[in-house]
């Protein structure tokens, strides 16, 4: 009987590097270059290396660095990049006040693949269907970059330059930084997969602020409708400075086109794509508003 060569093939040899230290990661990075992978949860790296669709000649494996597993709310709030997604999950802080972070990471995959995959690696695989981003880039998320010439601050909107690219320069992410908003406000995060476990088909998060009854804030990120994760911005100036009546949201809802442009891929077609972000982007905004603090 013969398998399919994906399941058969084997990852190719490398060199295994494992500090103990963030300066001492920096150091073999900015010294391998692009001959080097980093690992964390290695839930994207590892079956890459096994396709051969990523042969690195180093593997950087970062998970044992102390110091950047936390969840602090502080003047912001700040999570640490290899912070797994069931520990996000498990937070009290995000499940109460966060809760499309939360929502997220229950709609994340299985558990076994939760209890290794971490918040930085997803960012960092700059997949356009990662469940992480929406929620993050519609709380204005940012992310500390630390290289060999010091650290730097990116917002997370800016961060993805392409499917599987961003702007990393021999940098690890070590931690997210999430402002306090000003106003009180509601949130949602909503998916649509092909079965359970899956990337999705499409994600969306909405957070938004209401001040009597006008809306006078609102951020709509998706996922999986274009090459990066995307900020609905057409749509958000559409409903700023209205009252969120059904016939307002309905109206902005068919703004969503211009905002996205998705393509047909093994998950979905671009007419589905474009169909379906309407109706999710409006479940999450009906479920933002009716969670919002009263
Ligand atoms: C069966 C299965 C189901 C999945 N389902 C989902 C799902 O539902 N939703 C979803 O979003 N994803 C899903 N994924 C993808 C994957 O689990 C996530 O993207 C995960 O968060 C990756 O994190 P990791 O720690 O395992 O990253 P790794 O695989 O270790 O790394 C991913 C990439 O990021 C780089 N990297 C990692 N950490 C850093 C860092 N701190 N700084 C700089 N670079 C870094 C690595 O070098 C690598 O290129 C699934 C994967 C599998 C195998």
């Amino acid at each position: 009987m013969s398998y399919p060569k994906t399941i058969t093939k084997t990852i190719r040899p490398f060199n295994y590097v494992h500090p103990q230290t963030l300066a001492m990661a920096v150091s073999f990075l900015n010294e391998l270059g692009d001959k080097a992978k980093l690992l964390a949860g290695g839930t994207d790296l590892l079956p890459l290396m096994k396709q051969r669709a990523i042969v690195p000649e180093y593997v950087i494996n970062i998970k044992d660095i102390v110091g950047l597993v936390f969840i602090l709310d502080e003047d912001e709030l700040r999570i640490g990049a290899l912070t797994t997604i069931v520990k996000l999950r498990d937070s009290i802080i995000l499940r109460n006040r966060y809760a499309s972070i939360f929502e997220a990471t229950t709609a994340f995959a299985t558990p076994q693949i939760r209890n290794l995959a971490t918040i930085g690696g997803n960012i960092c695989r700059s997949s356009p269907a990662a469940d992480m981003v929406p929620p993050l880039i519609a709380f204005d998320a940012e992310v500390k970059l630390v290289g060999p010439r010091g650290n730097r601050r990116v917002p997370l909107k800016d961060f993805f330059t392409g499917v599987g690219r961003n702007v990393l320069d021999k940098e690890i992410l070590t931690e997210i930084i999430i402002p306090h908003p000003r106003k009180s406000y509601g949130t949602a995060f909503e998916k649509i997969e092909r079965a359970s476990a899956d990337l999705a088909k499409i994600n969306c998060a909405v957070r938004v602020s209401i001040t009597n009854k006008c809306c006078d804030d609102i951020r709509i990120a998706l996922g999986a409708v274009a090459e990066t994760p995307v900020r609905a911005t057409k749509t958000e100036q559409a409903l700023i400075g209205e009252i969120l009546s059904e016939k307002i949201i309905e109206s902005a809802l068919q703004r969503v086109a211009e905002d996205i442009s998705p393509i047909t891929d093994v998950r979905s077609t671009a007419a589905y794509r474009a169909q379906v972000s309407k109706v999710l982007v409006g479940r999450a905004i009906r479920r933002a508003m009716k969670s919002i603090a009263q």
